[in-house]
C-alpha cells in the first residue's frame, strides 16, 4: 500500500509572517490520513521545520545541487536542506527546467545527491501544451523518465509528480481520463525499469491548480498517489480541504 502524499510547494512565495500557516495545518491535521509535506523557499525552512516539530508535517526543499559543498555562490546542498530540517526535495520542476535550463541530466545528478543524503526525492515531469497538441505527452513523459529519475535501491523515497505545464497556476486541468493515462503509462515505465515491487512502491503525484473543487475527483483516479500543490498550498484554508480528500 502507498501512503498518499499531500505535499505544497510554495515557490517563490512567503516569509516569517506566513508561518502561521504551518501551525494552522498542524493543528487542523493532528492525525492525518496522508503524509503532509510543505516545501516552502529555502530561507524558510528552518523556521518552519521548528514550526512543526511534534506535528504529523514535514518540510522539504524546492531544489538542490548536486555537490555537498563548494564554490557554487547562490546554491544549496543537500546536506544544507536536511540540516535546515527538510526530508524531502522537489528536483526537476518546469520551473527550473525552463527558467533555469535544467536538463534531465542535471535533474538525475541533483536527485542522486539528495537521495545519498537521505532526502525523499520528488522529480517532476511533464510536457507542455504544444507536445501535447502534437501527441508526444508520453514519450516526453518516457523521457524525462528515462533521463531525471536516477536509479535506486527503495521505492518509497523517490515520489514522481507529473504537472502538465499547461495545467500549473492556469486553472485548466488534464480530465481524469487524461491523467489515468499517463500515470498508468508511468507506473508500467517504473515497473519495467525496477521491477514490479519497487516500481509499485513509487508514488505518483498529479500537480496543476489542484484545489478543494477538483481534489476529490482527482484523486479517485487509478495510480493517483496524492498531489503537488502550488497556489492552493499558501493557506491553511485552501489547502486543508485537498488534504481531507486524500
Ligand atoms: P498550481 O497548483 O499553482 O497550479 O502549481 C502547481 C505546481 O507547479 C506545483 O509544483
Amino acid at each position: 500500500m502507498r501512503l498518499k502524499l499531500a505535499a505544497g510547494n510554495w515557490k517563490m512565495n512567503g516569509t516569517g509572517g506566513d508561518l502561521h500557516v504551518l501551525t494552522e495545518l498542524a493543528q487542523r491535521h493532528t492525525h492525518p490520513a496522508c503524509e503532509l509535506l510543505i516545501c516552502p523557499p529555502a530561507t524558510l525552512l528552518h523556521r518552519a521545520a521548528q514550526a512543526v516539530e511534534g506535528a504529523e508535517i514535514a518540510v522539504g526543499g524546492q531544489d538542490c545541487h548536486p555537490q555537498g559543498n563548494g564554490a557554487y555562490t547562490g546554491d544549496i546542498s543537500a546536506q544544507m536542506l536536511i540540516d535546515a530540517g527538510a526530508s524531502a526535495v522537489i528536483l526537476g520542476h518546469s520551473e527550473r527546467r525552463q527558467y533555469h535550463a535544467e536538463a534531465d541530466e542535471t535533474v538525475c545528478a541533483k536527485a542522486l545527491a539528495a537521495q545519498a543524503a537521505g532526502l525523499t526525492v520528488i522529480v517532476c515531469v511533464g510536457e507542455s501544451l504544444a507536445q501535447r497538441e502534437a501527441a508526444e505527452t508520453l514519450q516526453v513523459i518516457a523521457g524525462q523518465i528515462a533521463g531525471s529519475v536516477p536509479d535506486l535501491a527503495s521505492g518509497n523515497a523517490l515520489v514522481i509528480a507529473y504537472e502538465p505545464i499547461w495545467a500549473i497556476g492556469t486553472g485548466l486541468v488534464p480530465d481524469t481520463g487524461q491523467i489515468a493515462e499517463v500515470h498508468d503509462f508511468m507506473r508500467t515505465r517504473l515497473q519495467d525499469r525496477f521491477g514490479a515491487e519497487i516500481g509499485g512502491q513509487i508514488r505518483l503525484l498529479y500537480g496543476g491548480s489542484v484545489k478543494a473543487t477538483n481534489a476529490e475527483e482527482i484523486f479517485a483516479v487509478p495510480n493517483v498517489d496524492g498531489a503537488l500543490v502550488g497556489g492552493a498550498s499558501l493557506t491553511a484554508a485552501d489547502f486543508s480541504p485537498i488534504v481531507r480528500a486524500l
